[in-house]
């Protein structure tokens, strides 16, 4: 898995985090994301880094994920720090899931909401199933990373949207049935499933870094947020003492 690192620093988004602006925020950036969540960007943009150029500026609420996947080449572009609570499905759900984008194909055109025409099927399914492959890699790794079951903390936002939990969307699955592509959510979690049992396992030695300790939590988030401003990684841990 290719992982190029692009956060969208300018976004309000991002801002929110660094001044972890409600409780939500803090929430989130403590705890850490519950499920992960499936999107396309429902046009036919397969280059992640326009995305990156157009949603990396301060004017620009209209929404922030964690990560695109770009259709051309299958890498993954990291938008948001994984501990940060996102912008990404219009619900409850930015509360408690990462989001993640799929570039689509440019070989299809849309012709109005989720309805588009598809003008090279063979190169289109390539870019779809680029993607594809490289968000089941992805989608282990965030399992095994948080400790999250594949079987039941994936979604997609139509399913989410469904539930009550995002907006209305029907991403992804109008593009994989649009196109005509062998893809489901049910093997989607599947197939993130079978790639998590076939990770190495997790042994050796884990090095840590710290940089403070506090006995009054106030200081402590003060300190995180000069931290974060440099390593937006970083993270508050309570030890009873
Ligand atoms: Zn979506």
């Amino acid at each position: 898995m290719e992982l190029i690192e692009r956060f969208l620093t300018n976004n309000p988004c991002y801002q929110a985090n660094l001044a972890r602006a409600d409780s939500r925020y803090v929430r989130f950036q403590t705890e850490g994301p519950k499920g992960l969540m499936l999107h396309s960007v429902g046009c036919a943009q397969p280059k992640a880094e326009v995305f990156c150029r157009r949603w990396d500026r301060a004017d620009y609420d209209n929404g922030c994920v964690h990560a695109l996947i770009d259709a051309e080449t299958g890498a993954v572009w990291q938008t948001l720090p994984w501990s940060f609570r996102g912008w990404h499905c219009g619900g409850k759900a930015n509360d408690t899931h990462l989001g993640v984008e799929l570039c689509e194909s440019a070989a299809i055109r849309y012709e109005g909401g989720a309805r588009f025409t598809v003008l090279d099927r063979q190169s289109a399914l390539a870019d779809c199933a680029r993607t594809y492959q490289a968000a089941v890699e992805l989608f282990a790794f965030l399992c095994r990373r948080y400790g999250l079951d594949p079987r039941t903390s994936i979604c997609s936002h139509k399913e989410a949207g469904r539930a009550g939990l995002a907006s209305g969307h029907v991403d992804p699955e109008h593009y994989w049935s649009g196109l005509g592509a062998p893809y489901t959510m049910d093997g989607f979690r599947a197939d993130v499933a079978k790639a998590l049992a076939a990770l190495p396992p997790a042994d050796g030695p884990l090095y840590r870094i710290q940089v403070g300790a506090f006995r009054n939590r106030a200081y402590a988030e003060d300190f995180l947020r000069q931290v974060q401003t440099h390593f937006p990684e970083a993270f508050l841990k309570t030890e009873a003492m």
